[in-house]
């Protein structure tokens, strides 16, 4: 089976955490080098009675690591059996760690003597590109993982092995080869802030925009409308305009997931794909604080109600990973920053151009990628 091993940085622990993984990474290779006396010495051992101050899934690691040493000496695959350093990487398996992502930012949680923590990784391509798939949930990608010092940096090193993603490759194939022989169409649903949604069939070429502008201008009504009253400190009345906005929203919500769900019924077995996970990563990227809240929430509400809508008319919905979907080249495949510029997407390399929310529900309803 092919692995490849991708190393990926911590951003900077505490002073606390540094010292603990330091100790625990001392308190490991000195449990190896002890197991490897007792194993030569013919005793089985199993993570009870090892004493040194650590978890046992990993004192089961040293054990193993240990063992490893002494068979591959007795077999002759090495010439001696090493005195392990204390820099030794502190091996974590599969059941002890996994990614995890929190408004848009990957951390990777693992087991130590503090007990399962989330640290926050440097987001490389890597990271992008393979964190999706080791999340808790996704349990057939995870192997075991190694945690790694250089000087004052901390890393993790994560086997990935090649041939379990083209396993998922193929999973998904199978899903979507099932959709298609029973003739699907997908629909992409983008959600953003240009356009409050935009709807799409790629190969009739069918789409709908929202314009969302009627939100924006109740957004302000009700907003001046509580400013005005702010002075006065009507603060019930202020209360009642918040229980307004928000059913006046609902109401909104509920109309537009029904002509979108409608959008979708005139075709044979639809299928309605929308992104993933955080949109206030994508939507709210330059919005002041308090409105990012009420835009979430609000974007939540609308997912909810079409996935509500769309059940009662048996059309499946489905989450599709996020990553560059708006960067995508339709026509293409190239993805760059910088084939958008605000709601015009233009292909830097082959000059295909659209309008950027129109082809982010192109690629969301093209996508094969389902999140979670
Ligand atoms: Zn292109």
């Amino acid at each position: 089976m092919a692995t490849k091993t991708i190393l990926v940085k911590l951003k900077k622990p505490t002073k606390k955490k540094h010292k603990q993984f330091i100790y625990e990474q001392k308190e490991f290779s000195n449990c190896v080098n002890d197991c490897v006396e007792r194993i030569q010495n013919g005793e089985k051992i199993s993570s009870k009675d090892v004493p040194f101050n650590l978890k046992s899934s990993i004192k089961n690691e040293a054990i193993r690591r240990a063992k490893k040493a002494v068979s591959d000496y007795r077999k002759g695959r090495a010439t001696t059996i090493p005195i392990f350093k204390k820099s030794l990487g502190v091996k974590i398996n599969n059941q002890n760690w996994n990614s995890i992502e929190k408004n848009g930012r990957w951390y990777i949680a693992f087991t130590s003597n503090m007990g399962k923590k989330a640290l926050p990784v440097v987001e490389t391509k890597d990271v992008q590109t393979f964190f999706p798939f080791l999340t808790q949930k996704k349990k057939g990608f995870r192997g075991t993982m190694e945690l790694l010092r250089k000087g004052k940096h901390w890393y993790v090193a994560i086997p990935i092995q090649i041939s379990s993603e083209l396993d998922f490759e193929k999973k998904h194939k199978r899903i979507f080869e099932n959709m298609k022989r029973q003739k699907s169409t997908s629909i992409g649903v983008d959600l953003g802030l240009g356009h409050i949604a935009v709807v799409s069939e790629p190969f009739s070429g069918k789409r709908q925009f929202f314009s969302g502008k009627e939100v924006g201008y109740m957004r302000r009504h009700f907003c001046s409308l509580r400013r005005s009253l702010g002075k006065a400190k009507a603060l019930r009345v202020i209360k009642r305009i918040g229980k307004k906005e928000r059913e006046w929203m609902k109401d909104y919500n509920r109309k537009l997931a029904k002509d979108i769900v409608d959008f979708a019924l005139q075709f044979d077995n639809p299928i309605i794909k929308m992104e993933a996970l955080d949109d206030i990563r994508k939507t709210c990227r330059s919005m002041k604080r308090a409105d990012k809240t009420i835009h979430s929430w609000s974007f939540y509400q609308l997912k909810q109600f079409i996935k509500e809508k769309a059940a009662k008319h048996n059309i499946p919905v489905v989450d599709i990973n996020p990553y560059q979907t708006s960067q995508f080249c339709g026509c293409c495949g190239h993805a760059e920053k910088n084939n958008r510029y605000g709601d015009k997407f233009r292909c830097v390399k082959c000059g295909y151009t659209c309008h950027a929310d129109l082809n982010a529900s192109n690629n969301i309803a093209r996508s094969t990628s389902l999140a979670g």
